[in-house]
């Protein structure tokens, strides 16, 4: 087997952080906010390396759609083994949320996986800052390929490709037929470390540039964010002595 592996990834706000509605304005606060690899795109990334060093995989192909800060992703994809990277860009705002929706996406990475020839997408199940969770499904329609989300396990068996999916109250194997989208769950893998001198290696790849105009593909927004608002603050916690103070207290707000 030699496939052709493609890779969807975006740069999100670091899942770490807590993100914060711009004051005023229904977008997320992004200045001097760190920005890294989505969690599920760097699980994707891993995968596909892994299957190109079991020999199933002949090359593994990293894109990402965004402005030129996308950049930053793609030399850490490099860094953890991708062979090549490639920049859709974009001249939308600051990554997260709806600044590129996930049906522009889908567009783009059809046309570009046309182009490319892979046999097989692998995407994070969600971006960690829209939790959309739609990409892989739109990509997969859009190409009328199979489709297996949530994967928990890969294993390509021949001209099919065994995929472990974490379902209610235990877990479900699908036999896909290829080419096929597969969307990575936590629980794939645990993704490598890059090491330094693969990060230094990274810094002099070039990163290949389309855009698209070039894939033939409108970008412009279908959907408008009305509002954005944080979760209300939470209220301070307090200890009651005993059961009965504490029903007392769940009566007098009201609760039971
Ligand atoms: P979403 O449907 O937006 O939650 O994103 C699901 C997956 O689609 C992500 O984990 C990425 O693999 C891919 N994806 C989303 N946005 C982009 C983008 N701007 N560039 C490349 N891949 C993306």
């Amino acid at each position: 087997m030699s496939l052709r592996v493609v890779v969807p990834i975006k740069r999100v706000i670091d899942f770490a952080l807590k993100p914060r509605v711009k004051g005023g304005a229904a977008a997320i606060e992004t200045a001097g906010v760190k920005f890294s690899l989505n969690p599920f795109c760097e699980i994707a990334v891993e995968e596909a390396v892994r299957l190109r060093e079991k020999g199933v995989a002949k090359t593994v192909t990293t894109v990402s759609a965004g402005n030129g800060k996308a950049a930053d992703v793609l030399r850490n994809s490099l860094a953890m083994g991708a062979d090549r990277a490639v920049h859709i860009e974009t001249d939308t705002a600051d990554a997260t949320s709806l600044a590129l929706e996930p049906l522009a996406v889908a567009k783009l990475l059809k046309a570009f996986v046309d182009k490319e020839g892979a046999d097989v997408v692998v995407l994070g199940k969600q971006a960690v800052d829209d939790d959309s969770n739609q990409v892989g499904q739109m990509l997969a329609g859009l190409l009328g390929w199979s489709q297996a989300t949530n994967a928990s396990k890969v294993e390509v068996d021949g001209s099919r490709v065994l995929v472990t999916r974490e379902v209610d109250g235990g877990e479900e194997t699908l036999a896909a037929a290829l080419p096929l989208v597969v969307t990575t769950d936590l629980r794939l893998n645990t993704p490598r470390y890059a090491r330094l001198q693969d990060i230094m290696k990274a810094k002099k790849k070039k990163i290949e540039k389309t855009s698209p105009a070039e894939l033939g593909v409108d970008i412009a927004p279908r959907l408008e964010t009305v509002s954005l608002a944080e979760p209300a603050a939470r209220q301070g916690g307090a200890r009651v002595p005993d059961v009965a103070a504490l029903v007392a207290k769940l009566k007098a707000a009201g609760a039971v």
